[in-house]
This record gives C-alpha cells, structure tokens and sequence, in this order.
C-alpha cells in the first residue's frame, strides 16, 4: 500500500486512531482535517478520503471529493435523510465506501445474521442489543441499523415493525417486530447481540470490539481497495467479498 489519504475528524477518537493506522501500514496522511481547517486543498492532494466526524460535515466533504474524482470512505454515522441523499447523489461520480462499521469481524456478524435470519424465519424472534461508550451522542448506533437492514432483508420486514426499547403495557410482542435496544456507560468500545428466538430455542450472535484500531484499519483496507474502482455505493461486505 503506498498512497496518500485526507482523513476528516482528524483530531477526534476515530481520527487519531486514522492516523496511526495509515503510520503503521506506510499510507502518507497529506490532510488532517478537523473543525475550522478548510478541507478542499487536501482533498484535492490525496488519493483517497476517509470521514469519520460529524454526520452534518459528510454532504459537503462527499461534494469536494466527487468534484474532485476521489474515492471517499465514511465511517461518520447519524445522518439525516436529507443528509443521505445528498451524500448519495454523488455515487455517481465516484466509488463511496459508507459502513456503519469498519471492523472485519463485524462485517462477518453482518453475513452471519442475515444466513441465521433466512435460515429460521418467524419462529426465531429477532431482537438486536448494542453497548457503547457513554460520550456517543447517536443511536441506535450504525452496528445495529446495519443488523437491522441484514434481518429486514431476510425477513421481508416493514419500518413500522422495528421497536426502539419497550415500556409500559406494550401489549404482545408481534412475531414479525424487530426489537433493538441501545445502553451506554463507561468507555465500552462497541458490543453487539443478534438474538434469534423461539419457544426452546435461542441463537446468540455477539461481536465485541477491543479496540478502535479495528475500524481504522478496515477504514484503510476500504480505501486502498477503493483506489481505481468504478464510481457506485460499496459497503465493508463488498471490500471482504461477502456480499453474496
Ligand atoms: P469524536 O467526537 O471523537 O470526533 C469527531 C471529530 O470530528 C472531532 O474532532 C470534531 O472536532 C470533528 N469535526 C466536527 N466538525 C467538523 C468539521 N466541520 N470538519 C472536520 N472535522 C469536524 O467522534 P469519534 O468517536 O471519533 O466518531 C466520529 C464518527 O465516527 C461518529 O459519527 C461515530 O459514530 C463514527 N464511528 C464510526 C465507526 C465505523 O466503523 N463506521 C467506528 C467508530 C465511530
């Protein structure tokens, strides 16, 4: 790997452990971009861009980088649904990366879930359990919607049958309903639970991240793999080759 990368929230938790990602694998960071820095000329100096800061900074650095025709990785999570189609509108210029988590092993937590998921149907009642840091302002968190995304496409699953916690007299849980419930404390890196449920049954799937250096270097990994790639919308299951 020898090319050079912009890395935008680089001054914050993700963007510190970017750097030394790109120190430890030989990738020259020719922008280090945080809040007030102007991020067009290192955008314009790089090979790639990787944005892991704030979801209201993505539609503007996603416009820089497809004028620019450079490949963009985004780790950046919350955006709003006008902040998602402007990012998206610019898939068409260039290759864009976009995963709610960079690690491998929860891209293979990904796979698993939707196979588990096709594999039982509706006897297996899904529920999704994330655990993060008390200083994440979002949620549920990228992880989960994207365990979410796996189990609505392997069961057919509408919107208005995913449940954000429960309280009160909530009635019977509907067989088809997607629980998902987000806790916060500490320093917890990132923890995620697929559970899938019958009557005699449960199926257990958890990933637990050590340490932020994971999704820095599949940041990395995405964006080498990125250089010279047809302009479209890829996600961490396409960099593995997992999206089958
Ligand atoms: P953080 O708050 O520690 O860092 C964010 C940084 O972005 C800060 O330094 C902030 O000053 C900077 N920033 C804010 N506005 C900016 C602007 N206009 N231009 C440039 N920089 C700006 O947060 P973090 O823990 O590093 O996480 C950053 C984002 O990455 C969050 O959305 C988080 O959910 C996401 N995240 C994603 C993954 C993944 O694998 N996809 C993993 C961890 C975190």
């Amino acid at each position: 790997m020898s090319w050079k990368v912009a890395i935008i929230g680089s001054k914050g938790r993700m963007g510190e452990a970017l750097i030394a990602s790109a120190q430890k694998l030989g990738i020259e960071v020719v922008g280090a971009v945080d809040q007030g820095d102007d991020p067009a000329p290192a955008i314009e100096a790089c090979d790639a861009v990787i944005d892991f800061s704030f979801h209201s900074v993505t539609p503007q650095i996603s416009k820089i980088a497809a004028a620019n025709e450079k490949p963009l990785v985004i780790g950046t999570t919350g955006h709003s649904p006008e902040e998602r189609e402007s990012i998206l509108s610019n898939t068409s210029y260039i290759p864009i990366v976009w995963a709610g988590n960079f690690s491998t092993g929860v891209n293979i937590l990904f796979y698993l879930t939707r196979k588990a998921a096709e594999a039982t149907g509706p006897d297996f009642q899904p529920e999704v359990i994330e655990m993060h840091h008390r200083h994440k302002v979002d949620a549920p968190s990228g992880t989960a919607e994207g365990l979410i995304k796996e189990i609505r496409a392997a069961r057919n699953t509408s919107e208005d049958q995913i449940q954000h916690g429960r309280q009160g007299i909530t009635g019977e849980r509907p067989i088809e309903q997607i629980g998902v419930h987000a806790l916060r404390g500490g320093s917890v890196v990132g923890e995620h639970t697929v559970m899938l449920v019958s009557d005699n049954e449960r199926i257990e799937l958890t990933h637990k991240a050590g340490d932020r250096t994971i999704f820095a270097d599949g940041a990395m990994k995405a964006a080498n793999w990125a250089l010279g790639k047809p302009a479209g919308l890829y996600e961490m299951l396409d960099v593995l080759g997992l999206n089958d």
